[in-house]
């Protein structure tokens, strides 16, 4: 048997999600022991900042696509009829991503539209925090969908493969008797089947 391919696009998708978050972490982390960030360590992290939140948009489009590549892979039973968790997982944090999406996007392509900058769209508290609230799941679900969709084989692979051996297993059986519904892989086979049904030949 052959080994067991590793998903590399998983493992590299699950690594820049939690990569691509180290920056927030660790303002986040000093701000909260440190109180207020002085200036030199604040522009250090606005450079991650912007490294990591360009990786974070093409991230979120690849881990979509990934995700719901994996969920076709994969069916809501097993094949015991057990209820599977890992299409369940890739659905809810799939379906997460894809929701968060607008909540995201909209205030900034109206930011951009308007030329106001996010804090002149998101101008109450409710909306800021909204709005904070949906960047901050958005690698969450990326994390959460690709550890449930890692390793799940891609239906078109699974398929070359099923009708690859299907076609080894059973040779065509091009031989068909004209009387009844028997087919055969030899022309003897048939012939041999006549004899002992001369009726159906027509
Ligand atoms: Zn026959």
């Amino acid at each position: 048997m052959a080994k067991e391919k590793r998903d590399w696009t998983g493992d590299i998708l699950l690594l820049a999600a939690v990569g691509v978050g180290a920056p927030r972490w660790a303002g986040a982390m000093l701000a909260a022991d440190v109180g207020v960030i002085d200036a030199k360590l604040s522009n250090a992290l606005h450079v991650l900042n912007l490294i990591s939140g360009m990786a974070m948009g093409v991230l979120e489009a690849v881990a979509i696509y990934y995700m719901l590549g994996a969920l076709r892979g994969t069916k809501p039973k097993t094949t015991k009829g057990k209820v599977n968790w890992r299409w369940w997982g890739i659905v809810v944090f799939s379906l997460g991503s894809l929701a968060l999406t607008p909540f995201i996007l909209a205030p900034y392509i109206q930011a951009r539209m308007q030329n106001f900058g996010m804090t002149g769209v998101l101008s109450t508290a409710e909306t800021l925090n909204r709005w904070s609230i949906a960047v901050t799941l958005a690698p969450v679900f990326i994390v959460g969908g690709v550890a449930f969709a890692r390793g799940i084989k891609k239906p078109t692979e699974t398929k070359k493969r099923s009708t690859r051996s299907a076609a080894q297993a059973a040779p065509r059986k091009k031989y068909a008797c004209g009387g009844c519904d028997e087919r055969y892989v030899k022309q003897q086979s048939l012939a041999a089947h006549y004899r002992h049904f001369p009726e159906h030949k027509k």
